[in-house]
C-alpha cells in the first residue's frame, strides 16, 4: 500500500479526563468519532495523539506543545480535534491554532462542533472559534453565569453567600450565617481594642493571647485580626459586591454597632502605618510602560492613603555616577481616575448593540447550519449502530429459543452487546452535548457579555473586573497618560462589526 496523500491525511487529537478513561471507552469514542468523521471526508488518520487531563498541567501542556510542533512540521494537512472547549483553557492556544491555518496552511477540524478552520470563510470561523474559546476560558470556572446570578441574588437578599468570617458559622440547614458562640465575643473584643487607638495589630494579638483567645483553636494571625477589624459584616451590614459601597442589610445577627466598627477602623489606621495595607488595584501587574524601550512594569501607589497613582517603575531617580537621572524618560504620575476613564472608554468600544447581537446570532446560526447537518449525520451513524445492535440481540434471542446457541454463549453475547450499547449511548450523549446545537447557547452568552459589558464591569468586584479585562484585552501599555491596548478575539471582531456594520464581509 502506498503512503497516504498528505493532502488527504490527518492527525487526530484526543483529550480524555482521566487515565482510567484513557484505557476505556471515552478515548475509543472520541477516536472512533474522529475516524468516522475522517472517513466521511475521505481523509486518512495517520497519527493519534492522546492527552490525559488529570496528568499534571505541565505534562498536559507539554503534550499539547508536542502536538502543535508536530502539526506545524508534519506532512498531514488536516488536524482533527474533538471540541474547542477543553483544548483551550488557556488563551495562548488560540493564536497557535489560528496560526496553523494561516501560516502553515493546515485545516483544523473541531469535528464534534462542526467548526472548520480552512481559510475559506475565515472571519466567520475565527469568530466562532473565538467565541468557543471565550466560553471555555470565561465560563469554565466558578463564574458560570447561572451560579453568579444565584450568588448575587442571595447576597442582595441579605444572605451572605460566602464562607463565614471569624465569629460566624455557616448554618448548613438554612444556608445562613449564625453566630459562632465560641468566637463571636472575640470579634467585639478585637474591635474594642482597636477603637482604643493605643494598639498596633501586634499588640492587639498579644493582648488577645493574654486574655485566652488563642485557646480557641485558631491561631491568631495578624491577618485575621486586621480582617476582623475591617470587615463590616459583624455590624449586620456588608457591601455587595465587596468594596462597591452598595450596602446591604444582612439577615444575620450583628455582633457590634456600626459606630464601634468605624472607631475600630480609625484606631487601626492611626496606630498602624499604611505600610503593607493590601490594596487591590484593578489593573495591578497588567500594564507595561510604553515610554521606555525596556517596557518596564507600571505600578500603582497609594499616596496620602487616598490617591492612587500609576507610574513606570523607572520613574525613580537613579543616583548612578552621582548624577540624579530618571530611568524612564517620559514617565509621569497618572492618577488612577484618569486610567479608569480610559478603561470605561475601552469597554464602550467593545460593547455591541442589541441589534448587532441579534444580527450576529442569526449569522452564527446560519453558519452553524452546515455543521449541524454534519453533526446530525454523525449522530445518525451512532443511532443506526444502536438499532443494529438491537436487531442482532433479538435475532440471537430467537436462536437461543430455537436451541441454535447455548445458554453460556447467549449470556456472553448479551454482556458484550450491553457494553457496546453503553459505549454507543455515551458517544451519542457526548455528541449531542458538544454538537453545534450546544454551541448557540454558548455563543449567546458571549454576545450577552459583549452587549452588557459596561454594566457587568461596573457591578463587578476587583477580581472579576480583572477577569473581564484579561478576557477582552491584551498588551496594555501606558504612554504618557494614554492607555493603549489590543482587543482580543472574538471581541475585536464583534467590535469591528459594530463599527463597520458589515457582518457579511468575509
Ligand atoms: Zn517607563
Amino acid at each position: 500500500m502506498s503512503a497516504p496523500d498528505p493532502d488527504r491525511s490527518a492527525t487526530l487529537f484526543c483529550r480524555v479526563s482521566s487515565a482510567k478513561q484513557a484505557q476505556n471507552y471515552s478515548r475509543d469514542a472520541q477516536e472512533r468519532l474522529g475516524r468516522e468523521y475522517a472517513a466521511r471526508l475521505g481523509l486518512t488518520v495517520t497519527r493519534v495523539f492522546t492527552v490525559v487531563e488529570s496528568a499534571s498541567k505541565q505534562a498536559a501542556r507539554q503534550k499539547w506543545g508536542e502536538y502543535m510542533l508536530y502539526m506545524r512540521r508534519g506532512p498531514e494537512k488536516h488536524a482533527l480535534i474533538a471540541t474547542v472547549d477543553r483544548a483551550m483553557r488557556n488563551f495562548g492556544d488560540l493564536p497557535e491554532i489560528a496560526e496553523l491555518q494561516k501560516k502553515y496552511g493546515k485545516t483544523v477540524h473541531f469535528f464534534l462542533e462542526g467548526l472548520v478552520l480552512d481559510g475559506a470563510h475565515a472571519s466567520m470561523s475565527n469568530l466562532r472559534l473565538g467565541i468557543s474559546t471565550a466560553v471555555a476560558v470565561y465560563y469554565a470556572g466558578e463564574l458560570a453565569e447561572k451560579t453568579r446570578r444565584g450568588i448575587d441574588q442571595k447576597a442582595l437578599k441579605g444572605e451572605w453567600p460566602n464562607k463565614a468570617p471569624f465569629g460566624y458559622k455557616n448554618d448548613s440547614s438554612t444556608k445562613r450565617l449564625v453566630l459562632d458562640p465560641e468566637k463571636a465575643h472575640w470579634v467585639k473584643r478585637i474591635k474594642e481594642l482597636s477603637a482604643e487607638s493605643r494598639h498596633s495589630i501586634d499588640s492587639i494579638v498579644e493582648q488577645l493571647r493574654g486574655e485566652g483567645c488563642a485557646l480557641y483553636g485558631q491561631r491568631l494571625h495578624r491577618n485575621l485580626v486586621e480582617r476582623t477589624i475591617r470587615n463590616p459584616l459583624s455590624t449586620g451590614r456588608y457591601d455587595w459586591p465587596v468594596g462597591s459601597g452598595n450596602w446591604v442589610q444582612g439577615v444575620h445577627p450583628p455582633i457590634v454597632s456600626w459606630e464601634l466598627h468605624e472607631r475600630a477602623i480609625a484606631g487601626l489606621e492611626r496606630k498602624n502605618r499604611p505600610r503593607q495595607r493590601k490594596h487591590h488595584f484593578t489593573m495591578a501587574g497588567m500594564i507595561r510602560c510604553g515610554c521606555c524601550p525596556e517596557g518596564r512594569a507600571v505600578v500603582f501607589e497609594l499616596r496620602k492613603n487616598r490617591f492612587i497613582y500609576a507610574h513606570c517603575t523607572g520613574y525613580q531617580y537613579s543616583k548612578a555616577s552621582g548624577v540624579r537621572r530618571r530611568l524612564c524618560p517620559d514617565a509621569v504620575f497618572v492618577p488612577v481616575a484618569v486610567l479608569d476613564e480610559q478603561v470605561a472608554a475601552a469597554l464602550e468600544r467593545v460593547q455591541i448593540s442589541e441589534d448587532a447581537a441579534r444580527t450576529i446570532a442569526a449569522l452564527l446560526i446560519k453558519d452553524a447550519g452546515t455543521s449541524q447537518g454534519m453533526a446530525e449525520a454523525q449522530a445518525a451513524i451512532l443511532r443506526s449502530r444502536l438499532t443494529k445492535l438491537d436487531e442482532r440481540s433479538a435475532a440471537a434471542y430467537a436462536d437461543k429459543l430455537d436451541g441454535k446457541i447455548t445458554e453460556a454463549f447467549w449470556s456472553e453475547q448479551q454482556k458484550r452487546w450491553g457494553d457496546e450499547r453503553v459505549r454507543l449511548e455515551e458517544a451519542l450523549r457526548r455528541q449531542e452535548e458538544a454538537g453545534p446545537s450546544s454551541y448557540m447557547p454558548n455563543a449567546k452568552k458571549v454576545l450577552k457579555l459583549a452587549k452588557d459589558i459596561v454594566r457587568i464591569y461596573k457591578s463587578s468586584d476587583v477580581a472579576e473586573k480583572r477577569r473581564i479585562l484579561n478576557l477582552v484585552y491584551t498588551n496594555w501599555q501606558l504612554v504618557g497618560k494614554k492607555l493603549e491596548y489590543q482587543i482580543k478575539t472574538p471581541f475585536a471582531e464583534l467590535a469591528e462589526g459594530r463599527l463597520t456594520g458589515n457582518w457579511l464581509r468575509d
